[in-house]
């Protein structure tokens, strides 16, 4: 734990108490430490007031203005009373309500100059405010911090208890920092920052708070990033490169990238270091090849691969896929999942720890208590960003210091990889297999469906698939979301009444969902309609229709790997998404999928127009939540620190000298102590 003071619980900060304690909890605080860390969501500017004229309506703005009348009283109900008063600035009228407010009646004297705060309404004739903050306008406040609320507990309250929380950490030792890191960086004290934050005179203190803070932020978080893939290091298995048996064995020629590739990962084994090494490739681009290529060496040279897919489904496919690459080489494949019976599993087990098994494919139940392995040397896992970080440690706790490459095919913006697998090499798969076509893509109103129907009806009867996504699995009360159930009960009994259509959704079980998926790609099922179960990874090349319904509501990289599972063969394919929406950052971003079918150029795009909240909201990467640091602005920062972290860990890799206690502490307080074994 951290400096006694900061862990101490909330309930003896001054002013706090039982009950307030609880409200707090709301919010995530618990303990001095994260009621100080408690930042302001943003400050209510007294600073720059304008003129009534020159405010811009519709905005908040802070307007100067005299009082030209007085408020007057007007009772409209019972416990309701309005108070109105006209400003002026000499040239144009603000007209104020305020409601059951009768102090204003005293404070806001006729000839008074006052600064009103709030948002601006009516028109350009007529500018309203509505309740407004105001203060006189001699008096020169400094910013007013907002926090985020909770019901019972407001900003007042809130800045009351951190007061009197900094007031209890005065004079105590709560510096992280360095000196010299804090010189280097030009970075002021941790307790100055706090107090800062809290209460600025004006926006250049809280400009030098939030620098310390974002600082200390993301070198803490980067700092962890490599102490849990620290085994890197440390020399690995020497793997000579015998890909070129595997190659020559394949039915297509590799494109130059996935050739690349595979020797970079080919040279990492054979370094003397452990590899650990992200490949990122678009949907298409050939991943499971590359796989197949590396753990191909490392079971020719006499030790155990194993591959971790996300998904029961994916798992599956992997297992076929490296059964058909390795027909004839002698090697053993095994599938281990959560679905399989314990007899099953058990089984599998032993062959594992005999070594009889030499590539093993699987879920989760890869890194399961019981899983012992003979000879791990390398670790591949798909679809990494579904893994939080911590799995990826335990996964490479099973074999000594073994290989790991990751695969990716969920572009990340560039600034977020960097934070995800800031310990990792990098390969980019930039090249598809020769004939691949995009997929025509297009975006589309509710109103087109009749016609997308009877589109999609001559694709199915010419012997194609189609899929249809909807972005929920049942109907839902109030919500006009269409339903993957209701969608494929309608359809089944109406407009496709003489195709076979299937259901695929979340909730079902994995063993229905395989069945499903069986009998979609043994052409069986034609119109699979189905929630985004069917995101990742799956491989139906005879599918060329996709309709995406309520399309708004899927992140556009999500959109983009949807969009991944039809064009897979050597047809013409389509993509049409149909929203309603009439937002224009909905229509910029649909439109963007219109255009381009480069992953990387989409996640980008996603990232600026939604910020990094589709990445990080479901916290699928196991990476703390941020408190104060914005990937998508700090991204400079981000690579400073990502430099120091590199430094300070080259010169003591565990973080074990007394300087730098603080620091570590912090690591292990923010990520938990048992991500670690590397401190002993
Ligand atoms: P992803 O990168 O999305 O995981 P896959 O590995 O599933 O892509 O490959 C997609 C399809 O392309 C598979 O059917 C695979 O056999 C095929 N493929 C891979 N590499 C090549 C290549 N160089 N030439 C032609 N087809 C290829
Ligand atoms: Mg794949």
């Amino acid at each position: 734990m951290m400096s006694d003071k900061l862990s101490q619980n909330i309930r003896y900060v001054k002013g706090v108490g039982e009950k307030r304690a609880e409200l707090f909890e709301k919010l995530g605080v618990s303990s001095v430490g994260t009621l100080v860390s408690l930042y302001p969501r943003h400050y209510e500017s007294w600073e720059e007031p304008v003129s009534v004229a020159d405010a811009v309506v519709g905005e908040v703005n802070c307007i100067k203005a005299r009082i030209a009348k007085e408020p007057t009283e007007q009772r409209i109900r019972k416990n309701m009373t309005v108070y109105k008063c006209i400003a002026t600035d000499g040239l144009c009228n603000l007209y104020i309500t305020f409601f059951n407010n009768r102090f204003v009646k005293n404070a806001l004297k006729e000839g008074q100059e006052f600064l009103f705060l709030g948002k601006v309404t009516g028109g350009l004739i007529r500018k309203e405010m509505s309740s407004p903050a105001y203060k006189s306008a001699n008096k020169t406040s400094p910013l007013r911090p907002v926090y985020p609320q909770t019901a019972g507990l407001n900003s007042t309250a809130i800045h009351k208890a951190v007061q009197n929380a900094l007031i209890q950490l005065q004079g105590e030792d709560i510096e992280i920092l360095t000196p010299k890191i804090m010189n280097d960086h030009s970075l002021i004290g941790k307790y100055e920052a706090l107090n800062l934050i809290h209460n600025p005179k004006n926006m250049q203190d809280v400009e030098r708070a939030r620098k310390r803070l974002i600082f200390e932020e993301l070198l803490i978080l980067q700092l962890g990033m490599r102490l849990m893939g620290s085994e890197r290091q440390t020399s690995g298995t020497i793997i000579n490169d015998l890909s070129v048996e595997f190659i020559k064995k394949l039915p297509f020629t590799l494109t130059g990238a996935q050739s690349r590739v595979i020797s970079e990962c080919a040279n990492d084994m054979k370094s003397g270091y452990t590899m650990n090494r992200l490949v990122e490739g678009d949907v298409g681009s050939g991943k499971t090849a590359v796989a197949a290529a590396v753990c191909y060496s490392v079971i020719k040279n006499g030790y155990q691969a194993a591959m971790m897919a996300p998904t029961e489904v994916l798992a599956r496919q992997h297992y076929k896929s490296f059964c058909d690459f390795y027909n004839g080489t002698g090697i053993t494949v095994g599938l281990l999942t959560g679905s399989m019976t314990p007899a099953q599993k058990r089984k599998e087990y032993e062959k594992l720890k005999s070594g009889q098994t030499q590539m093993i494919v699987g879920t989760h139940a890869l890194i399961s208590e019981n899983v012992d392995y003979n000879r791990l040397a390398l670790v591949v896992t798909d679809e990494q960003h579904r893994f939080g970080v911590k799995q990826r440690a335990r996964l490479s706790q099973k074999g000594a210091r073994p290989h790991m490459l990751v695969m990716s095919a969920t572009p990340i913006p560039r600034t977020l990889s960097l934070i995800i697998y800031g310990d990792m090499q990098l390969s980019v798969l930039d090249e598809m297999p020769k004939g691949r076509k995009p997929v025509m893509t297009y975006s589309v109103t509710g109103d087109y469906r009749t016609r997308i129907w009877a589109f999609l009806k001559k694709h199915l009867d010419s012997g194609n698939q189609g899929y249809i996504v909807c972005p929920l699995v049942e109907d839902s009360e109030g919500s006009e979301l269409v339903s993957a159930e209701k969608q494929a009960k309608d359809l089944a009994e109406y407009e496709f009444g003489d195709y076979s259509v299937g259901l695929l959704h979340g909730k079902m079980k994995s063993s229905q969902k395989d069945e499903i998926m069986r009998r979609f790609k043994e052409g069986e099922i034609k119109l699979l309609v189905s929630t985004t179960v069917i995101e990742v990874g799956v491989d139906v090349p005879n599918a060329t229709v996709m309709v995406i319904e309520n399309a708004e509501r899927f992140g556009l990289s999500q959109l983009h790997q949807l969009r991944g599972r039809v064009g897979r063969g050597q047809k013409d394919s389509y993509c049409i998404l149909i929203s309603d929406s009439k937002s224009e950052t909905s229509k910029a971003r649909l439109k963007i999928m219109t255009e381009t079918s480069n992953g990387f150029k989409i996640a980008d795009e996603d990232l600026r127009l939604r910020g990094p909240g589709d990445f990080f909201g479901d916290r699928q990467h196991g990476l703390p939540p941020l408190e104060i640091a914005d990937m998508t602005k700090d991204a400079s920062v981000l690579k400073t620190t990502g430099e120091l972290a590199s430094l300070i860990l080259n010169a003591d890799p565990t973080l074990s000298s007394e300087r730098l206690k603080k620091l570590r502490l912090a690591v292990q307080d923010l990520f938990g102590t048992e991500s670690f074994n590397c401190f002993g």
